[in-house]
């Protein structure tokens, strides 16, 4: 059976020293998944801390096993980023995403994980464009979520490929900040729109972690001098949700906010309001 983290893929005849063989079952199975309609997207809410209004919705990439049931991405994004079939995977989360948010009340943004390898396509600014032309979803509605790793390769590149996107008119938001190792010169240099703090910081703050909460005080401080919307990722109780909002927050996202699921749930979406 499939151990969680273990890299234990969940077939019967596979034992653990037979990891590549594993690993090219899993590459198999993400192409049939593929092929056969297993991958769903569940949407999970951010709020506007304001107003404590929903603001989107970040589209988040499930996968229905046949045998194996549901498999989360951590198990499966890894292989399907090494093997390149996170591009035509990832184009699938694009366009299936960009065509649900278009029946969405017209202010809520879709938020898209983009990944490395699908970045640095030489087609991606063209992809984006043809989804959004194709769709119907205005520009302005669609932010890209990418990875400081996804910058570190060719910065020139990135920064090219960024520019056109936000030429498009889409909005760009850093995920995961403050894990990686050059966050704060990678903000000066590309054009983000949007900064997540990387729910590892959040969940510090509330064990009393007073360096946690002074990191996420200054990653806030410096969003704001840099005109960065500034979200808390990974939001799970109100003592974290009071802190992030009180520090200046303009967005919070997180478990106590609303999971991962489908949207519609009337009593968010059509006031538009989250009851706490
Ligand atoms: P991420 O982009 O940082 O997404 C946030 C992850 O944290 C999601 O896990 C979400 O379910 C989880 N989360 C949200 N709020 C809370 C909370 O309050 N507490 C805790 N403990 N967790 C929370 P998920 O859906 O398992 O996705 C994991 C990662 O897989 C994502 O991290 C992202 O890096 C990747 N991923 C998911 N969908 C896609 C996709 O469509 N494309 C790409 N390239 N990557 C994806
Ligand atoms: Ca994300
Ligand atoms: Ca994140
Ligand atoms: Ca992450």
């Amino acid at each position: 059976a499939r151990q969680a983290g273990g890299g234990t893929w969940c077939h019967a005849e596979a034992t653990t020293d037979e990891e590549l063989q594993e690993q090219q079952s899993l590459e198999q199975d993400l192409r049939i998944a593929l092929r056969d309609g297993q991958f769903s997207l569940a949407y999970q809410p951010f709020l506007d801390a304001a107003t404590m209004e929903v603001a989107g919705y970040e589209a988040l990439l499930r996968w229905q096993h046949p045998r194996c049931g549901a498999i989360p991405p951590s198990a499966f994004i890894p292989v399907a980023e090494a093997s390149g079939l996170i591009v035509p995977i990832g184009q699938w989360v694009l366009a299936t995403a960009c065509a649900e948010a278009v029946a969405w009340p017209q202010p809520l943004t879709l938020a898209v994980n983009l990944s490395p390898a699908q970045f640095i396509q030489p087609g991606i600014v063209g992809t984006v464009a043809d989804v959004l032309r194709q769709t119907g979803l205005p520009a302005h509605r669609l932010e890209l979520e990418i990875t400081e790793t996804t910058l570190m390769d060719d910065t020139q590149n990135a920064l090219r490929v960024l520019q056109a996107l936000k030429a498009l008119g889409v909005s760009i938001a850093m995920d995961d900040f403050g894990t990686g190792y050059s966050s704060l010169g990678y903000l000066r240099k590309f054009p983000f729109d949007k900064i997540k703090i990387d729910r590892s910081f959040i969940s510090d703050v509330e064990e009393g972690d007073a360096e946690a909460e002074t990191i996420v005080q200054a990653i806030i401080a410096m969003g704001r001098s840099l005109r960065l919307d500034v979200t808390a990722e990974g939001v799970e109780t109100a003592q974290q949700l009071a802190m992030v909002k009180a520090l200046g927050c303009t967005f919070v996202q997180g478990y106590l906010l609303g999971r991962p699921g489908p949207v519609g749930f009337p009593d968010k979406v059509a006031d538009g309001t989250y009851p706490p």
